[in-house]
């Protein structure tokens, strides 16, 4: 796969030499100086714009939005022609409002058209090829610029200074990130760059657990950056073992999973500190954080329009009512997205928050397709299946997957070509997986032709028969019936 090394990945891309011997000299580097100009005015703006009253960023946002629309008109074989059929000019755009003329776009108009809803040649050196992880069930591939991360990074940490991180805090993360045994045995690394203690989601057992605890207390004042599932995993085993959490957590910082009431308490309540979650996707269509005085979400309007519709396609106006949340992303200018469907639903709250000021769409209780699933392992630890995403190009020839576990330490991945799928595909597929499972969990591929959605006709990503008696099987139930 494609990928320019981005600032905020500087670290991973560096040799493992070069490492070793630059660590000390550039953890002293402030990290909005290792961050790069284009994140430090990135995040003063993001700053200011975050306290403009509705009439600003209204017409900063409209602005916006001409601009996107204009690109795809001009650029987009794709938009160009849609934008003909039904009679539409950019010049037309005088309201956001106007922007409901066009049709919404869905995951499947990318994936039909995404040749022809490219504005530039996606071989170009500042393009990335990028997938959603298959948080769908089908992972969808597009393009993007390569310069994207600074803008969304200043978006996260502006959010993240709300539940009073600042920018050279340490971050503890327990997310997807494949981490190594040190000499210990302890699966830690540190990026001094950006002063992050990466431990391995993947590995979660009593003994590595308590293992990263011990570490977390020992690294001085610092924020938990998690998935919801690795966050409700440490605090579980807090909750079993009474165990005292470590007392230098500012606070917790969780994204890409459904946040799950209970979860959030129980993390809250053992690690004595806030909970605050981000709301984001790989698209780029819309983001929001959670306020400082509650836990609703406020969406940044500078970062994309937002829209949430009922299943006729109209806004959802009334509080208490939901819909679905669309999105016309201002980041990606490559494959522009014009009224995403996100396949993502949220309640409507309001237009100003009560406890903050701030004028800006405020929403609740967001669900979609990302469920909260787990891989078992051979020793009973669960795994997240959120964190075998991958946002590579590990999936690109299958159009759906599924695991299948019937026992701890093996599972099989179903899989649903798009075309075929040679024997080496699939090795490199289980390759590619092993490399984040190291061994945990052994996998077989079988190749079907379709893999059933659930009743409610959401995909189901892990179909676990592993009993519910076992160990684990409480979690398990919680997981897939919530
Ligand atoms: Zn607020």
């Amino acid at each position: 796969m494609q990928r320019a090394l981005s600032r905020k990945n500087l670290w991973d891309g560096l040799p493992a030499p070069v490492r070793a011997l630059a660590g000390g000299i550039l953890g002293r580097v402030p990290p909005a100086l290792t961050l790069g100009a284009r994140f430090r005015h990135a995040l003063h703006f993001v700053r200011q714009a975050d306290r403009w009253p509705a009439e600003r960023w209204r017409a900063y946002t409209l602005d916006r939005v001409r601009r996107i629309v204009a690109l795809a008109a001009e650029k987009s074989p794709y938009y160009g022609d849609t934008f003909c059929q039904i009679g539409f000019a950019p010049d037309d755009l005088r309201t956001l409002e106007d922007l409901a003329e066009l049709p919404t776009t869905t995951k499947e108009t990318v994936r039909d058209n995404l040749d022809v809803m490219l504005t530039c040649d996606p071989r170009s050196s500042c393009v990335d090829a990028t997938s959603t992880g298959g948080t769908g069930g089908e992972p969808l591939h597009f393009y993007i610029g390569a310069d994207r991360s600074a803008i969304e990074y200043a978006y996260l940490v502006a959010g993240w200074e709300r539940a009073g991180f600042r920018l050279g805090d340490r971050l503890c993360v327990l997310r997807g990130h494949p981490v190594a045994p040190s000499r210990h045995g302890l699966r830690h690394e540190y990026d001094p760059l950006l002063r992050r203690h990466f431990y391995s989601a993947f590995h979660m057992s009593d003994e590595d657990i308590s293992g990263y605890l011990s570490h977390i207390a020992a690294v001085g004042p610092c924020f938990l950056h998690v998935y919801p599932s690795s966050a409700h995993t440490l605090a579980r085993y807090l909750a079993r073992t009474g165990l005292p959490a470590p007392s230098n957590v500012r606070g917790i910082l969780a994204e890409s999973e459904i946040v799950y009431p209970d979860q959030r308490r129980l993390a809250e309540d053992m690690f004595q500190c806030r909970y605050f979650s981000s709301y984001g996707h790989t698209e780029k269509v819309i983001s929001g954080a959670e306020c400082e005085h509650s836990s609703d979400y406020h969406i940044w309007p500078t970062y994309g329009y937002f829209e949430l519709l009922d299943d006729e396609g109209r806004p959802v106006t009334t509080p208490g009512e939901r819909g679905e949340i669309v999105g016309t992303g201002f980041i990606n200018k490559v494959v522009p997205f014009i009224r995403y469907r996100t396949g993502d639903c949220a309640t409507y709250v309001g237009d100003r928050c009560p406890h903050c000021g701030r004028e800006q769409p405020i929403i609740r209780d967001i669900r979609g397709h990302r469920i909260q699933e787990f891989l078992v392992a051979g020793d009973g630890s669960l795994i997240p299946w959120t964190a075998l995403n991958m946002h590579d190009d590990t999936f690109g020839a299958v159009r759906q997957f599924q695991f299948r576990q019937d026992r701890p330490g093996e599972a099989t991945l179903r899989l649903v070509p798009v075309n075929g799928l040679a024997d080496r595909d699939c090795n490199r597929i289980v390759e590619s997986l092993n490399r984040k499972l190291s061994g945990q969990v052994l996998l077989r591929t079988e190749i079907v032709d379709a893999i059933s959605l659930s009743h409610r006709g959401k995909a189901i990503y892990v179909d676990q028969r592993i009993p519910t008696n076992h160990a684990t099987g409480t979690q398990l139930l919680a997981a897939r019936s919530s």
